[in-house]
């Protein structure tokens, strides 16, 4: 049996900020149910943790952690939940904070953090076979457990699910913070500086991320965000592994948050449009197509075509709900737009898990226009409540989403190539005419309802990277 420790910043349900926590809060689960892996889960313990499950915490362990003159405290604790076990690392310092991310100090922060994960690995009960770590904030364990060596025969792989975010310093900050003699430099600088995605790639024995498709894009400088000549250099190390979501917890038949729940039935999900309809004080019709987009606010999510064109999409009779909050310029402009069209949109700026849900399962299409996209769980979890999804043909999205053909009839959705704010127009106007041809809508939907998205394959093809890399 396979023992696996994730190391990462966020998971499902303790703290979410975007997908990161969905995979992390439900791939270790399929992997145990797959092929009896022991995986647990390695994280900071954030305030907004601490506040909802520390009282059934186990108390594990007490040490410091030095970064370089600053001497830190450490306790760990352990926690088992839904059949996996959890770390926690508390420290006040760093992560007795609002939120979890977003600070002047967030390298530092997160440099802390692998130090204390290495100096958690002695005093773990547990052994791991494989360190697998997940983006940047956890990349630098990964340099340090090759470097350090904490455990003989210790195997790492290193997960990149968003190359934009990368973790950049200051170049003083390896001899101010990493704990390093200088030969190890050059496996940790990037351009003059510091830089924790980097040193993850350097190091790490295999480097997968979340979709095949974004694993090509990634090679290529329109989307490497400049790390494409290591990439190249790693070839041979890299694979692309379609993220899965955990169909139990995102399943229309069993969610509380729900006003109706529903298998298939169209009736039913109406109903719940209808509720969220009136709710928001939107005209209750059935007849009216409903489009949203629950996202964060962020110029990757294709934002810029939407300002574009919305307005224009919104001469027609259609509603749009947006969920999201980020960037204030996207802010500023879904606060504006439902005095522009009262009737019809509804801008919802905050993070709300239960009004994501009930949005899902209301809507006829889900918008996701994005300019990159590694994999997406967005457009996985609205076809998992029969919602279309509505994409830009990149990364993820492009892997899971085959446009609408009324000939052929085949299809789960609309998509358009090119980054073009009028290519996403015309395929928006394309999603109006199938909407309103009860034919062509029947044979999408029967489409759209026999997707399966879960994490069965890919738990496997992650168990053979990890027999591969131990072998
Ligand atoms: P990313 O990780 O880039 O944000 P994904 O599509 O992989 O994008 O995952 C986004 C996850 O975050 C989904 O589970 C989505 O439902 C959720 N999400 C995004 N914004 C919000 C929000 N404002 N409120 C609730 N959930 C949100």
């Amino acid at each position: 049996m396979k023992k696996i420790l994730f190391v990462a910043s966020e998971c499902s349900p303790f703290v979410k900020t975007g997908g990161l926590a969905d995979v992390i809060g439900s791939l270790p689960l399929a992997l145990k149910q797959s092929n009896g892996a022991d995986v647990r889960v390695i994280l900071p313990l954030y305030d907004e943790v601490a506040e909802s499950y520390s009282e059934e915490f186990q108390y594990v362990a007490r040490f410091h952690v030095t970064l370089g003159w600053r001497e830190q405290e450490v306790s760990l604790y352990s926690y088992e939940y839904k059949g996996v076990i959890y770390y926690f690392i508390e420290n006040n310092y760093y992560f007795t904070r609002k939120g979890i991310y977003g600070y002047y100090d967030d390298g530092e922060r997160f440099v802390f953090f692998s130090h204390a994960v290495m100096a958690a690995l002695a005093k773990l009960d547990f052994v791991p076979d494989v360190l697998h770590a997940h983006d940047w904030q956890a990349g630098l364990v990964v340099a340090l457990a090759n470097i350090e060596q904490p455990i003989e025969g210790l195997k790492t792989v290193f997960t990149i699910h968003n190359i934009k975010y990368q973790g950049v310093m200051p170049h003083s900050t390896f001899s101010d913070f990493f704990n390093l003699s200088g030969e190890h430099f050059s496996g940790f600088e990037w351009n003059g500086m510091i830089n924790c995605m980097k040193s993850a790639l350097f190091h790490a024995d295999k480097i997968t991320t979340v979709s095949p498709s974004y694993a090509e894009e990634i090679l290529d400088p329109y989307y490497s965000e400049g790390l494409h000549p290591l990439l190249h250099e790693r070839l041979e190390d890299l694979s692309g592994i379609l993220n899965g979501i955990d169909t139990k917890e995102y399943n229309p038949l069993t969610d509380p948050n729900l006003h109706i729940t529903y298998r298939d039935s169209r009736v039913k999900k109406s109903i719940n449009k209808a509720f969220l309809q009136e709710k928001l004080g939107l005209s209750v019709d059935e007849s009216i197509p409903l489009y949203i987009m629950v996202t964060r606010l962020t110029e990757q999510k294709g934002l810029h075509l939407i300002k574009r064109i919305l307005p224009e999409f919104l001469q027609h009779n259609v509603q749009f709900i947006l969920l999201g909050t980020g960037e204030a310029e996207f802010e500023a402009f879904f606060a504006e737009l439902p005095h522009i069209f009262p009737d019809q949109v509804r801008s919802l700026l905050s993070f709300n898990e239960e009004l994501a849900r009930q949005m899902y399962a209301s809507a006829d299409f889900f918008l996701m226009p994005s300019q990159f996209e590694p994999c997406g769980l967005a457009q996985l979890i609205a076809l998992q409540y029969k919602t279309v999804p509505i994409v830009r043909e990149t990364g993820g999205l492009r892997d899971t989403v085959v446009p609408f053909n009324s000939v052929s009839g085949e299809g789960n959705g609309f998509s358009f190539a090119n980054y073009n704010a009028h290519d996403l127009l015309h395929v928006l106007y394309d999603s109006l005419d199938v909407y309103q041809d009860a034919i062509q809508w029947r044979r999408l939907i029967k489409n759209v309802n026999k997707q399966k998205f879960d994490w069965q394959h890919s738990a496997e093809e992650y168990s053979q990277l990890y027999a591969t890399v131990t072998k």
